[in-house]
């Protein structure tokens, strides 16, 4: 007897949901790019319990008709494409006519809908219709989705915080605002409006609205074209920079991708001004043919193909080298160090940090730059009192998670002892020789000397807890979700003495900084922790301060190409001999190579 089902479709559609829609941020994707698909011109989003209670998606776009507003929960059904060959140039940012079944099977939906001739409410409970009627209305949709996932707990579990859902709803609400400068977007987060953009069609505003000031005042526009693609946006000057790629905004036809190899091309546009491990903040959008852009790659829509993407890649990474060139603040570089081989980005972690660049003037560093960047000046009144809403279960779950930061500290336990040796002398002004017992030891200056900066800082981490106050608080323009999150976030940040304070809706103020911090730039520290703690990257709080030290302690360290004295020298080796780890940089590269006596000897042929 044969064995093979057909499913039916409301399993279809749930198994569908779950490459869909993943969490309520991926609904409102999905929901608002039904709204943006409808020529709707204003979208106001409302979320209560962070999308997982309730999450409502109104427009005033073009609406359905009765017989519409009911097809729309078939599986496959759509408006948007009719026949194979519309796939190949798909102008609309849905086409598979997956997304309103498969919400609708995991929550309870009602679509209220007009097209300004008829009007009518759906409601959808878990894959059931349970209610199709006329009901007066303007014309567009309101879609509300509550109880997401309530009857598949194992995605429930899955979620978040109310806090955290929220917070990355907002991160995805700004990013829509800015794809699409034309439409006014409002989101209301428990009964409050945390982000609302004009549609007035000014991509500048939007990114004052999105990144704050600083960022704004710092906007490089671009506008640049070849025959295949036209690009525009603004390119942040790279003295505001971030730990990630988070702020990197790239649409393509101002669909939202998520494009490794174009945020590659785009940091090499800025590999001149970036320090290493360092990301720019970008909003570029790339219109084309649909012709050339395959969106057909994943349920989720974030990846794309695209049949001429090494050409795009060369465009952006030249063009957005050269804006930022002609612009006055950016020191030029004029060549490319040769030790930019050296630097990698993708695996900046385990590299070097920042590698000695051999002349003084070809420092790619935007640091040193005479640039002051223009703070938000605030007044500082009483701390403005939040009200923290907080999903008290989840988050208790997650404290209770056993604190990885003691174990990610470098243990010494299995160093082994310092080799016994004996000073000979310098080698190419760049490496300490040296005899051991049973070889030639080299010892790499500017390494060792790295980790004697890095553990020296490290002990006046531990040792010295003093404060210091700032005489101007430093200001941090965040996502509202984030101020609402700063119990948590200051529980996350305890360990370092780092406290943040709530300053009006959108940001965050510290005050006072611990001591060791002073002299590392600190805000850049600061913002650092801003941006792991949102992504929840695996790397601890901890980490980013440990990272920010070892960078530090490499531009403190002796050169290569420096001529040292006998004395230096075994000041230097007295010192590593010293330290806890004296064998490794904090990157982890080898500071020691030992030559076996033996294996040189079998070079001689003995
Ligand atoms: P897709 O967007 O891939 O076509 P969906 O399941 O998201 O599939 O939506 C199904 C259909 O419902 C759409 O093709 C569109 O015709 C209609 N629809 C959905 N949302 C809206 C909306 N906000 N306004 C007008 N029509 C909508
Ligand atoms: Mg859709």
């Amino acid at each position: 007897m044969s064995r093979i089902q057909q499913l039916d479709s409301q399993i279809a559609n749930m198994i569908a949901a779950g490459e869909v829609v993943e969490r309520p941020m991926g609904v409102i994707k999905e929901l608002v790019e039904n709204s943006l698909d409808a020529d709707s011109t204003r979208i106001v989003i409302t979320i209560e319990g962070g999308g997982i209670q309730k999450l409502k998606v109104e427009d005033n776009g073009c609406g359905m008709d009765k017989e519409d507003a009911l097809k729309a929960f078939g599986r496959h059904a759509t408006s948007k494409i009719r026949q194979q060959n519309d796939l190949w140039h798909i102008g609309t940012l849905g086409f598979r006519g997956e997304a309103l079944p498969s919400i609708a099977s995991v929550s309870k939906l009602t679509l209220v809908t007009s097209d300004g001739n008829d009007a009518t409410k759906v409601v959808m409970e878990y894959g059931e219709n349970t209610l199709y009627t006329p009901q007066a209305c303007p014309e567009g949709t309101s879609i509300t989705v509550e109880g997401l996932f309530y009857r598949t707990p194992a995605r429930l579990k899955h979620l978040r915080s109310a806090n955290y859902e929220a917070n990355l709803i907002q991160n995805l609400v700004c990013s829509f605002a800015l794809s699409r400068p034309d439409v006014a977007f409002r989101l209301i987060h428990e009964n409050r409006e945390i982000f609302r953009s004009t549609g007035n069609n000014n991509l500048h505003e939007v990114i004052f609205q999105v990144f704050g000031r600083g960022a704004a005042e710092n906007a490089v526009a671009l506008d640049f074209s070849d025959l295949d693609y036209h690009v525009t946006g603004y390119a942040i000057k790279p003295l505001i920079n971030r730990s990630n790629r988070n702020q990197m905004h790239v649409f393509l036809n101002r669909r939202m991708v998520r494009d490794y190899k174009l945020y590659q091309a785009i940091q090499e546009g800025y590999r001149s001004y970036l320090p290493q491990g360092r990301y720019p903040i970008v909003v570029i959008n790339i219109d084309m043919d649909p012709h050339i852009l395959d969106v057909n790659v994943h349920p989720s829509k974030w990846e794309v193909r695209l049949s001429k993407q090494t050409q795009l890649e060369y465009l952006l990474q030249d063009q957005i080298a050269k804006a930022l060139q002609d612009t006055n603040l950016i020191k030029e570089v004029k060549e490319k160090p040769i030790v930019t081989t050296y630097y990698q980005p993708l695996a900046f972690e385990k590299e070097d940090l920042r590698p000695e660049p051999k002349r003084e003037e070809e420092k790619p560093v935007v640091k040193e730059q005479p640039v002051v960047i223009q703070e938000e000046v605030v007044e500082i009144p009483l701390p403005v009192q939040e009200e923290i809403a907080k999903d008290n279960e989840v988050l208790q779950e997650i404290y209770q998670k056993p604190n990885r930061v003691e174990e990610k500290e470098e243990t010494y336990d299995a160093v082994p002892a310092f080799p016994d040796i004996r000073l000979i002398g310098q080698f190419h002004q760049s490496y300490l020789l040296a005899e051991a017992e049973n070889g030639l030891v080299l010892i790499h200056q500017r390494r060792a000397s790295m980790r004697i900066a890095y553990e020296a800082m490290l002990q006046k981490q531990k040792e010295d807890t003093t404060m210091q106050q700032l005489l101007v608080p430093l200001t941090f323009h965040v996502p509202s979700t984030l101020v609402n999150r700063v119990e948590e976030l200051n529980e996350a940040v305890a360990q370092l003495s780092v406290s943040f304070e709530p300053f009006g809706a959108d940001t965050l103020l510290v005050r006072e900084v611990p001591s060791w911090l002073m002299g590392m730039e600190e805000k850049d520290v600061l913002q650092d922790l801003l941006d792991y703690f949102q992504v929840e990257k695996r790397m601890t709080l901890d980490e980013v301060a440990r990272k920010q030290i070892a960078m530090k302690a490499s531009s403190h360290a002796v050169s290569q190409h420096t001529y040292l004295s006998q004395e230096q020298m075994e000041a230097l080796l007295q010192q590593l001999r010293a330290c806890q780890n004296p064998f490794i940089t904090p990157q982890g590269k080898p500071i020691l190579v030992m030559m076996d006596e033996k294996v040189l000897l079998k070079e001689f042929g003995q």
